[in-house]
């Protein structure tokens, strides 16, 4: 017999599941409990981004496992008065290489698993409707990168240093440097100037988001995103042309290009002309640009002599081909595995890249 409050309860998950399914066209227990507030959006960011911390999501949901029981037991039965279909529900993390299952439930019950991992909907939805919905639900996770906050670790693919303030990314809760990312030709729009930001995102191929954890917030802060730099001038220019009063915009804008080392650059561009013959001018100088900015210590400028000025140019030239002559980005963008997505282009780069070499 329920109780006054159990039926309070059930109320409350009904309205919750309601509400879910209008918002998003599709609802599981997860997006119950999140409706509901058993769930903490910060708790299910967490876990989408795989910390360490809020590995099991099932250990964060905050409700004793009697009221999670009447909520679950009321859930099943709606689902089943309204006839709602049922439809797999995929709850992946997204890195660069790989997408991989996240861990929901603390022990090994597969029926509780599979619970989770099923969304309902309505069953007289329009094929296109039916798309949408799991276009929108499924969508690949974004990119993520970190921005160290601990001591220093190493990459685990190249054992590249990773100090305070660096950023990295997590691949199966091991660091990698943005190089061994494949993220390294982005560059950082700090958070901050909203219209900006959108724009450049929407120009940009591909796009990760910077986030820093607050350890006393248990929780991820936005510190901005890696776009193309090509993305950045373009949202720059377009704000420009929106009003005069940008003009600061343009400031800001060129003071970084000027960061780049031209004599380092000048070095750069020799050095691309002999390995590269026929590399296009344009090309050859933002790969030059690109190399210069970000090689402070590691490329040319130390006694590092012409062998490591041909390997950082014959990988920069690369990296290049492959972001600006093939889909590579848009395969990373939908979730295509990193080895995947370079195997699907590696003939088109070989051949652009013996196209260059060609004296
Ligand atoms: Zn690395």
């Amino acid at each position: 017999m329920p109780t006054q409050s159990n039926s309070t309860m059930e109320q409350r998950t009904v309205a919750a599941a309601e509400q879910a399914l209008k918002g998003h066209g599709a609802v599981g227990p997860i997006e119950l409990l999140l409706q509901l507030g058993f769930l903490s959006q910060r708790a299910f960011d967490g876990w989408q981004r795989e910390h360490d911390y809020y590995r099991v999501l099932e250990e964060h949901i905050e409700c004793g496992a009697a009221k999670l029981q009447i909520v679950f037991d009321t859930f099943r039965r709606w689902v089943s008065e309204h006839g709602l279909e049922a439809m797999p529900a995929i709850y992946q993390a997204s890195s660069v290489r790989e997408t991989r299952d996240l861990r929901i439930v603390s022990t090994d019950n597969a029926e509780l698993d599979r619970f989770y991992r099923t969304r309902y909907r309505r069953s007289d939805l329009s094929p296109a409707r039916r798309k949408a919905i799991e276009k929108k639900i499924n969508a690949a996770v974004e990119l993520c990168v970190f921005i160290q906050t601990s001591d220093e670790t190493i990459c685990q693919e190249c054992d590249a240093r990773l100090g305070r303030g660096q950023m990295f990314c997590l691949e199966r809760q091991e660091p990698l440097c943005l190089d061994c990312a494949d993220l390294s030709h982005l560059e950082f729009l700090p958070a901050g100037d909203a219209t900006l930001t959108r724009r450049a995102k929407k120009a940009s191929p591909l796009h990760a988001v910077v986030l820093q954890f607050n350890r006393s917030r248990k929780r991820y802060d936005r510190r901005g995103l890696l776009v193309s730099r090509q993305s950045i001038d373009e949202a720059e220019d377009s704000m420009l042309q929106d009003a005069d009063k940008r003009q600061s915009q343009r400031e800001v804008a060129a003071v970084r290009r000027e960061q780049a080392d031209v004599a380092l650059v000048a070095k750069m561009t020799g050095v691309i002309a002999r390995l590269f013959p026929r590399c296009p001018a344009a090309s050859a100088k933002v790969i030059a640009q690109h190399t210069a900015q970000r090689g402070s210590g590691r490329i040319g400028r130390s006694a590092a002599g012409r062998e490591a000025d041909e390997r950082a140019v014959r990988l920069a030239v690369i990296a290049h081909i492959r972001h600006e002559h093939t889909d590579y980005d848009s395969l990373l963008m939908n979730g295509v595995p990193r080895d995947e997505a370079r195997r699907r282009i590696r003939m088109t780069v070989d051949q652009v890249a013996s196209q260059w070499e060609a004296s």
